[in-house]
């Protein structure tokens, strides 16, 4: 699998650092958010090195896929009940700061929409 010697993210997926694991597949692993927004917010990533959503989608549509699936096995073994936020940020505009693809997955507080 793609890893990237300088990213957090691939350091987790390696083994090599060790985040609060909440649930993993084949291709995709799921961890605590370090500071988290929500009650429930945790991160899936891609095993697979790509900066964003996108280039995850055009690598492997299944990897993407994957990363759903697993996103919505949390939610709803956190109790999330089916109401709950996936967010990916792209670029440093919007504040996309670790550089690995990475779904939020944000559940258990009421949201307002638009996000702002
Ligand atoms: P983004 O701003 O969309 O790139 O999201 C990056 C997320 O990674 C932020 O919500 C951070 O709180 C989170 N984060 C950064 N370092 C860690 C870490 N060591 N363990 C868990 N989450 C982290
Ligand atoms: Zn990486």
């Amino acid at each position: 699998m793609d890893t990237s010697d300088d990213c957090l993210f691939c350091r987790f997926t390696t083994g090599d650092l060790a985040p609060d694991v909440v649930a993993e597949s084949e291709l995709s692993l799921a961890f605590r958010d370090i500071n988290p927004q929500a009650p429930t917010h945790v991160l899936v990533i891609p095993r697979r090195h790509v900066p964003n959503a996108v280039a995850l989608a055009r690598a492997d549509a299944g990897e993407i896929a994957d990363l759903f699936d697993l996103a919505g096995k949390v939610a709803d073994a956190e109790g999330l009940g089916g109401h709950y936020r996936t967010v990916f940020n792209t670029g440093s505009g919007a504040q996309q700061t670790v550089f690995h693809a990475h779904l939020h997955v944000l559940g258990g507080r009421e949201f307002t929409w638009p996000p702002g």
